[in-house]
C-alpha cells in the first residue's frame, strides 16, 4: 500500500531522530538518513555492510536547492539539472560545507539528485533537508525495486519502509561528473548517454565496458546469489543445456528474439522487447531466479545503446568475480 501522509510524518520523525528510512524512488529503493547527521550516515554503511569509502547520493527536493549543497554549480550542471530533474540523473559536484565527509566517503566532491517519485518528494519537502541514500540492499547484492525487496534485504534492521509501489525505471541513476572540463559518465543509468549528449550538444565520456570486463578488476556488484554467466545471445540455449548437464539448477534470461525457444532449464524468464521494460524488470528477474533456487544464471548482453548501456553494465558487474565465501 502506498505511503500515507501519516507514514511520511513518521518517517520525518525517524530522520530527525537520527534513524534510517527505506524510501521509494523512480530508480530503486533507497536507505535514507539525514544527510547532515554524521552518526546517522554511518549507520547506513553499517546496515548495508558497505565500506565507508563508498560515497552516497544526497537527495534534495528541488533543483533550486542545489546551491546549498555544493561549492559551485558549473554551467553544464545547471543545464543538466534544469532538463533532467526530477529524474534519474545524479550530478557529482564540489562538496559544499554542509555535506559531512561521511556522506562522500571522504571525497571533496558530492553526488546530488532530485528523485522523480511522489513519495520521495513528499518526504524531502516535509523533512526540509537533504536525505542521503544508497540503494537499500546489502552491499554488492541486487538493488530493491519494491518495498518488500527492502524488507527481505535488510530485515527488521530498518524500522520504517515507505511503500511507493514498484520502481518505474528499475536501474540506478546515471552518475555524471561535472567537476571537470567536460562532463563524464561515471555510471550509466536511467538517463541515456544519447539524451545527455542531445541536451549538451557534445559527446560525453563513458566508462568503457571493456574496463568492466577485465577479470578481477571489478568484484561483483548488483549480483544475485546465483552465479551469472554471460554468453552471446545465440549461445544462451546451448550454454544452459551444458550447465544443466553439469548439475546446475540453471536460470535463463532469454533474449526476446528467442522467445518461445525450447530451453532445458530450471527456470526461464523471457525478457521484454522494450529496453525500458527490461530495465524496469531486471532486478526483479534476478531475484525471482534466486527465489526459484537457481544456482547459475545464463544471460547475454543487450546492445549498449540507450538503456541497454545501463543494463549491460549491471549484468557485467553481476557476473564479476565473487569475494571468497
Ligand atoms: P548507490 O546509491 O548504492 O548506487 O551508490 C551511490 C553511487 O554513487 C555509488 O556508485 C558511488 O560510487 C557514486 N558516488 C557517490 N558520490 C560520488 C562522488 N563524489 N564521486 C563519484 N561517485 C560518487
Ligand atoms: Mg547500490
Amino acid at each position: 500500500m502506498t505511503a500515507t501522509a501519516e507514514d511520511i510524518e513518521r518517517a520525518v520523525a525517524v530522520l530527525r531522530a537520527g534513524g534510517l528510512v527505506g524510501l521509494p524512488t523512480e530508480t530503486v529503493y533507497g536507505l535514507g538518513a539525514n544527510a547532515e547527521d554524521t552518526a546517522a550516515v554511518m549507520r547506513i554503511f553499517e546496515m548495508k555492510g558497505r565500506p565507508p569509502s563508498h560515497p552516497l547520493i544526497v537527495h534534495i527536493a528541488a533543483s533550486d536547492e542545489l546551491d546549498d549543497w555544493v561549492e559551485e554549480v558549473p554551467r553544464a550542471a545547471r543545464v543538466l539539472a534544469d532538463r533532467f530533474w526530477p529524474g534519474p540523473l545524479t550530478l557529482v559536484l564540489r562538496r559544499g560545507r554542509r555535506v559531512p565527509l561521511a556522506a562522500t566517503g571522504g571525497l571533496e566532491t558530492v553526488a546530488v539528485r532530485v528523485p522523480d517519485h511522489p513519495v520521495a518528494l513528499a518526504l524531502l519537502s516535509a523533512f526540509g533537508g537533504g536525505i542521503t541514500a544508497p540503494s537499500a540492499n546489502r552491499f554488492g547484492s541486487v538493488s530493491p525495486t519494491t518495498a518488500n525487496d527492502v524488507r527481505v534485504e535488510l530485515g527488521d534492521g530498518v524500522g520504517l519502509v515507505l511503500d511507493g509501489g514498484p520502481c518505474e525505471v528499475g536501474v540506478e541513476s546515471t552518475i555524471v561528473d561535472v567537476t571537470g572540463e567536460v562532463p563524464a559518465i561515471l555510471r550509466p543509468g536511467g538517463v541515456t548517454r544519447e539524451d545527455l549528449e542531445a541536451v549538451l550538444g557534445y559527446s560525453v565520456a563513458v566508462p568503457s565496458t571493456s574496463d568492466v570486463r577485465v577479470p578481477g578488476q571489478h568484484p561483483s556488484h548488483y549480483a544475485p546469489r546465483a552465479r551469472v554467466v554471460l554468453v552471446e545471445p545465440e549461445k544462451v540455449v546451448a550454454e544452459a543445456e551444458i550447465a544443466r548437464k553439469e548439475g546446475y539448477q540453471v536460470g535463463v534470461l532469454l533474449p526476446p528474439p528467442l522467445a518461445g525457444a525450447t530451453v532445458e532449464a530450471h527456470a526461464v524468464v523471457t525478457l521484454p522487447d522494450s529496453p525500458a521494460a527490461y530495465a524496469q524488470g531486471l532486478y526483479g528477474f534476478l531475484r525471482e531466479l534466486d527465489q526459484q533456487g537457481c544456482d547459475l544464471i545464463v544471460a547475454s548482453l543487450p546492445a549498449e545503446e540507450g538503456l541497454g548501456l545501463a543494463i549491460a553494465n549491471r549484468l557485467l558487474r553481476a557476473a564479476g568475480p565473487r569475494p571468497p565465501a
